[in-house]
């Protein structure tokens, strides 16, 4: 068994990357599934969010990712969520600076998960809000890359930028990366603009583009508070329920392709 690794991913900010990443894992996991959260993102917000104090943690990604730390030996277990997680917090951004003074650095995250893919089923790994070097070692180590995006008028033009930058890392440095699936976040299907957007993108990246929708949803906002997934939060939400429909789609193309 080899963990499918996927990136969740998207340069923009506050698109719904965290609680995707969040909320997916336990979706993932509530089917069975052994699941691992790599948290990338400075900001440490899918580790608080996972029920993980960041300012109470020993390692983070950065030992792991500067080699001074095992990663198994960084990795925690998130109990009330169901996954475990590699917790992040504002030491990351520190170690940016002496991530690129190693050689091959874009590789230093494959080279971690090399060495524990055989213990989980999948690896989710929350990208922080830019294409810096944390985000580019993402890209490396996926498999595939989920894209959270708003339905807005300026979406389509980040895509764009995305897009080219994974084209790049295919080419470069990672061939089996492809896309995943593109979801719709704080979805609102009374809105016009959502609905414009939603052909255009169907247009572009056809199945490519989720079926399910992840509506605006308060409990969605308020689960990360109480540093529990959605579902463990309030089951019978609507947000809830999109995470768990989501979960099933990304489930379903990996038999379908089995
Ligand atoms: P960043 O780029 O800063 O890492 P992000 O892309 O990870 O942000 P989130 O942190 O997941 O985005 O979401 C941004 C804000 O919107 C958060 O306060 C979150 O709780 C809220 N939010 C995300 N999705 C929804 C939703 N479907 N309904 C309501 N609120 C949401
Ligand atoms: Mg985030």
């Amino acid at each position: 068994m080899r963990a499918k690794t996927i990136a969740i991913a998207n340069q923009k900010g506050g698109v719904g990357k965290t609680t995707s990443c969040v909320n997916l894992a336990a979706a993932v996991a509530m089917q069975d599934k052994t699941v691992l959260l790599i948290d990338l993102d400075p900001q440490g917000n899918a580790t608080m969010g996972s029920g993980i104090n960041k300012n109470a943690v020993e390692y983070t990604i950065a030992d792991v990712l500067l080699g001074q730390v095992d990663i198994t030996t960084a990795i925690l277990a998130a109990e009330k969520s169901g996954f475990s997680v590699l917790p992040s917090n504002a030491d990351v951004t520190a170690a940016e600076i002496g991530l690129i003074q190693i050689d091959n650095y874009q590789h230093q995250l494959t080279k971690a998960i090399s060495t524990i893919n055989n213990k989980y089923d999948y690896i989710f790994i929350d990208c922080p809000p830019s294409l810096n070097t944390l985000t580019l070692n993402a890209l490396v180590a996926a498999d595939s890359i989920i894209i959270p995006m708003q339905c807005e008028y300026y979406a389509l033009e980040g895509l764009t930028s995305l897009m080219s930058t994974i084209e790049q890392i295919k080419q470069e440095l990672n061939p089996k990366l492809k896309v995943e699936g593109l979801i719709r976040t704080m979805y609102d299907p009374r809105n016009k603009l959502a609905l414009e957007v939603t052909e255009q993108l169907i247009g572009h990246f056809g199945s490519l583009v989720y079926k399910t929708v992840v509506p605006r949803n308060v409990r969605l906002a308020e689960a990360p508070s109480h540093g529990l997934p959605v579902m463990m939060y309030d089951k019978a939400s609507k947000g809830s329920k999109a995470y768990m429909d989501l979960a099933a789609e990304l489930l379903m193309a990996e038999e379908i392709i089995a």
